[in-house]
């Protein structure tokens, strides 16, 4: 989708979709900053896509399209655009680095071949013993020699400069790669990284027989912890968790940030016994810290969190696994919240 917008944008159509994502920005009171214009683009480029229904159902709320909404959606919704825009260049300066390449070796391959004919020619000449054709000889095979050996000297130049640009090619890839896997907002993975990781983990769990656990967070009534303080402190709140969580859940556990408010915590050979345990340390750190606004150092009370542990069946397909542990979290949310469910009743300690 995004590469049919970056294709729009350059298209016949270009101006009249960029006035009309204006137009919808001012119809919505949306400040035309770069990111927001960006959003609204995609908006009105792509009517039917994810980002453009995120968009409508906050049209539709009536909450105020802040800039942290907008940070928030690019977040989710852009990075693909972006890394598109990023291999595309990537490519592009590596074809321009393997065309100098290969036409540095074909002019190197050109002046051996004339090389090869002045010694041919030269040892044609050899047979008459005229002192001054020996001479002339000897003068012409210097130049060629020097010649010959600048060129090499040239390509190895070349193809030096080409293996270092490649490496800091691959390492910018890498970074893109990982930016693409990592939630802005709380340096945790994303649910992109998520799903990977647990498809993963599923399947090497199926391979060895063994088991994993999945934990799903939710921050408790958040909404109106930001209808109270803001979406800013909001997003402070989210990084607070996140770095409760992060702390738990270190090689080879994997954290991730789900969605919004929900994180999602994947434990590699661990029974939801050993899950349940970690998931209590959470939540109690969690709950007994009572929060300040950073910028009035304003008492914002504790918040708390509640989970839901899964661990997964033989055979379990990644989706289920996700839906039981979901289920056991609204079972947490029901009973009262600040609290963790398991799935199934863990066995009685041996
Ligand atoms: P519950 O205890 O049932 O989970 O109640 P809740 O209010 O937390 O649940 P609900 O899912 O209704 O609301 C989640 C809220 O989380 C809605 C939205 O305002 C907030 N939220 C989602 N993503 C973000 C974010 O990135 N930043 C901030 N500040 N708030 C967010
Ligand atoms: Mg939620
Ligand atoms: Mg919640």
């Amino acid at each position: 989708m995004s590469a049919d917008v970056e294709t729009s944008l350059r298209g016949p159509k270009a101006y009249e979709l960029a006035r009309k994502a204006i137009q919808a920005m001012e119809a919505h009171q949306v400040w035309p900053t770069a990111l927001n214009f960006e959003l609204w683009v995609h908006y009105v480029a792509a009517k039917g896509s994810a980002l453009a229904a995120e968009i409508d159902t906050i049209i539709e709320s009536g909450e105020p399209f802040t800039d942290e909404v907008g940070e928030h959606l690019a977040a989710q919704f852009l990075p693909k655009a972006k890394l598109n825009g990023e291999i595309l260049e990537a490519g592009q300066t590596l074809s321009k680095e393997l065309d100098s390449v290969s036409r540095a070796i074909e002019s190197a391959r050109e002046t051996s071949e004339a090389y090869g004919q002045q010694l041919a020619s030269a040892s044609e000449s050899l047979d008459g013993d005229d002192a001054a054709a020996i001479k002339t000889m000897v003068e012409t095979l210097t130049v060629a020699t020097r010649k010959v050996r600048e060129e090499n000297h040239a390509l190895e130049t070349q193809l030096h400069d080409t293996t270092a640009e490649l490496g800091r090619l691959r390492e910018h890839l890498e970074q893109v790669r990982r930016d693409a896997m990592t939630d802005a907002l709380s340096g945790l993975a994303n649910r992109k990284a998520f799903d990977e990781a647990l498809e993963r983990a599923s399947a090497q769990a199926e391979q060895a027989g063994e088991t994993v656990t999945l934990a799903v967070i939710d921050i408790d009534h958040f909404k109106s912890f930001n209808d109270t303080w803001g979406h800013q402190t909001g997003d402070q709140v989210i990084r607070y968790v996140a770095s409760v969580i992060g702390r738990a859940s270190g090689n080879p556990r994997f954290s991730a940030r789900y969605g919004g408010e929900e994180f999602a915590i994947i434990f590699p050979g661990e029974s939801a016994r050993s899950a349940l345990a970690v998931l209590e340390a959470v939540r109690e750190e969690v709950s007994s810290r009572i929060l300040k606004r950073r910028s009035t150092n304003e008492d914002l009370g504790a918040i708390t969190i509640s989970a839901g542990i899964a661990e997964r069946k033989p055979g379990e397909a990644p989706a289920s696994l996700i839906e039981r542990a979901d289920s056991a979290l609204y079972a947490s949310k029901r009973g009262g919240r600040n609290r963790t469910s398991c799935a199934d009743p863990i066995a009685a300690a041996a």
